[in-house]
């Protein structure tokens, strides 16, 4: 079963959907998750192809509890964060630089890694310090993301290059 729910009024929506049977993971079963977009708000990352390419990618969108999910986006609203989508060269490397990692925060450090090293290449200090901002609300997303994975199989991300 698939709904659609609106998380905040005019910032974004997310699928919703229902997950039953999950139970034999020896944890209890969660039942309802949502699939977080490291790279948001949607709005922003949009916009520009090469943004929406890697806010797209199946290894930077990790399946959350749904609590633990909402909580992540009510305290970075609260703060006013959110991830700043990179400079349009930043972009294009980090595309090229970017690897699946063997599991969820090995596929996280391959995106921090990649936008450190494009941040590198740019002369702009404008696409720096939105380099730097992403990298720390990234990072800022991992215990949410540790805490709200959905079962142990989804640290382990098939091999399919996405
Ligand atoms: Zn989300």
């Amino acid at each position: 079963m698939e709904s659609r729910r609106i998380i905040t009024p005019d910032e974004y929506i997310e699928e919703t959907e229902d997950v039953e049977a999950l139970g034999n993971f020896g944890i209890p079963a969660r039942t309802h998750y949502n699939r977080h977009h490291i790279l948001f708000y949607r709005r922003e990352w949009a916009e520009h192809s090469e943004a929406r390419a890697l806010r797209g990618r199946k290894s930077l969108i990790p399946r959350l509890d749904e609590s633990v999910h909402n909580a992540l986006h009510d305290n970075f609203r609260e703060q006013n964060l959110h991830v700043p989508i990179l400079g349009a060269q930043t972009l294009n490397l980090v595309n090229r630089l970017y690897e699946v990692g063997g599991n969820q925060f090995h596929s996280i450090d391959n995106l921090l890694s990649s936008i450190d090293k494009a941040a590198t290449f740019t002369p702009n200090s404008t696409s720096r310090e939105l380099a730097e901002l992403a990298i720390h609300t990234i990072q800022l997303q991992i215990p949410y993301i540790r805490d709200g994975l959905l079962h142990p199989a989804d640290l382990h991300i098939p091999p399919c290059n996405s």
